[in-house]
């Protein structure tokens, strides 16, 4: 049973949720979908889980989760950076702090969400493109469930998949090797004009980005009110479109607070596309060159952060989303992610991601910049983290499913993993 629709936030058509459309029908600009839930008020149920959000989720198939982001008040850290209210929500490993995400990301939280959104009927095997962390939220949850998958991940972002996941006969994991993620997009689509596949979509499926927006949710019930400012690294990001979104219904309930958090968005140096183009107070991503996203791409420490074509000028995209929030982008080095990683393990006590790390160096900067009031309720979104004390580790020794070379792109490689169905 749907109770909610989507609409096209270009041209405000409506559409009735078939579970996998990613697209207005209508012939516009690029424009994303967003889910318009019957409930205004935001209850919380009984379910432990990120389940408990269930008013404001995609929900058709029953499939359960334990997965829930962790929220809490952090002191340590709040006082190395003078911040009276310090809220972190933590959306990996860390039952302590009451996060429970089994593969320590919050691809977790989408995984489930896209999946509960399908038509329980659909048949098709469900297509997923990814550099690393939603490959593996997505092996493990379909494994779990014996949901068909097929999986296209870069040769390099394999071995991070199977370390932290088993995977079951109903995931096909296929590896591109000497490819970059974009091109596994690509790939991914070229799969999908295939009748028996279903393209998942990323940052365009609606699935996705409301099974991240419960991290925001999880914030606002442990605040008791919306948090001031919102900081969080950004690839494709999805999971700050997701934070806002879940902030406008937020608001919409009234009780919670009138000001959207201020989104606070950061990225990897020197690759940092959104960045260059609110610096620039340019209404499209800046042009780059394949050899200069290259070279840039090469030295990144947090890869996951590697999207070239994050949704930055569509509507509903994260341009809108920063003007409306009166946000802000931070650019972090290397370096600098590394010693906020540091810092955090040391302080808050435990280990997170490197994008991760990416936020809390912008959180960093910000209030070094004055950019912070010391007193503002500021929610700091750690996207993955805890690994070290995952309780599940994957077969070291497994292959993917099946290998592909470049060469093959344009000749045999989708009839290759075509046939991995039969
Ligand atoms: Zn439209």
């Amino acid at each position: 049973m749907r109770d909610y629709f989507l609409t096209c936030t270009g041209c405000g058509a409506r559409y009735l949720d078939d579970g996998s459309r990613l697209q207005c029908a209508n012939d516009h600009a690029p424009a994303l979908l967003r889910s318009v839930y019957p409930q205004r008020a935001f209850e919380p149920g009984a379910a432990a889980s990120m389940l408990r959000y269930s008013q404001w989720l995609p929900g058709a198939r029953a499939l359960t989760t334990t997965a829930r982001t962790g929220v809490y008040r952090s002191t340590a850290l709040a006082a190395h950076l003078g911040l009276h209210e310090l809220w972190v929500a933590f959306s990996g490993w860390w039952p302590e702090r009451g996060a429970t995400l089994p593969t320590g990301s919050f691809k977790d939280l989408e995984a489930v969400s896209v999946l509960r959104r399908l038509e329980p009927s659909d048949t098709r095997t469900l297509v997923i493109s990814s550099a690393g962390n939603t490959a593996l939220a997505f092996a493990r949850v379909c494994t779990e469930n014996d949901l068909p998958a097929l999986i296209i991940v870069p040769l390099t972002g394999w071995t991070d998949v199977m370390a932290h996941t088993e995977v079951g006969p109903s995931v096909r994991v296929v590896a591109l090797a000497d490819i970059g993620y974009e091109e596994t997009i690509a790939f991914a689509r070229d799969v999908c004009a295939n009748s028996e596949f279903i393209l998942e979509g990323g940052v365009r499926n609606i699935g996705r980005r409301d099974g991240m927006g419960t991290a925001m949710l999880a914030a606002v019930e442990a605040i008791g009110r919306l948090p001031d400012y919102y900081f969080q690294a950004v690839g494709s990001a999805a999971g700050a479109l997701a934070a806002h979104e879940a902030a406008l219904r937020v608001r919409a309930d009234g009780r919670f607070g009138s000001r959207l958090p201020r989104l606070m968005l950061s990225q990897n140096a020197p690759f940092t596309p959104l960045h260059d183009a609110w610096q620039a107070e340019s209404p499209v991503l800046l042009p780059r060159s394949a050899e200069t996203a290259a070279a840039q791409l090469a030295g990144l420490g947090a890869f996951v952060l590697s999207n070239q074509a994050p949704p930055y000028a569509p509507a509903g995209g994260v341009r809108e989303a920063l003007i409306e929030s009166d946000g802000g982008t931070y650019a972090v080095t290397n370096r600098e992610l590394e010693n906020a990683r540091a810092i955090f393990a040391e302080l808050e006590g435990t280990d997170i991601e490197p994008a991760a790390g990416v936020a809390v160096a912008s959180l960093t900067q910000a209030v070094r910049a004055g950019n912070v009031a010391p007193d503002a309720a500021v929610l700091l979104h750690i996207t993955g983290g805890g690994r070290a004390a995952l309780p599940i580790r994957g077969a070291t020794h497994a292959r993917p499913t099946l290998v592909l070379e470049r060469r093959e792109l344009a000749t045999t490689a989708v009839e290759r993993a075509r046939s991995l169905l039969r």
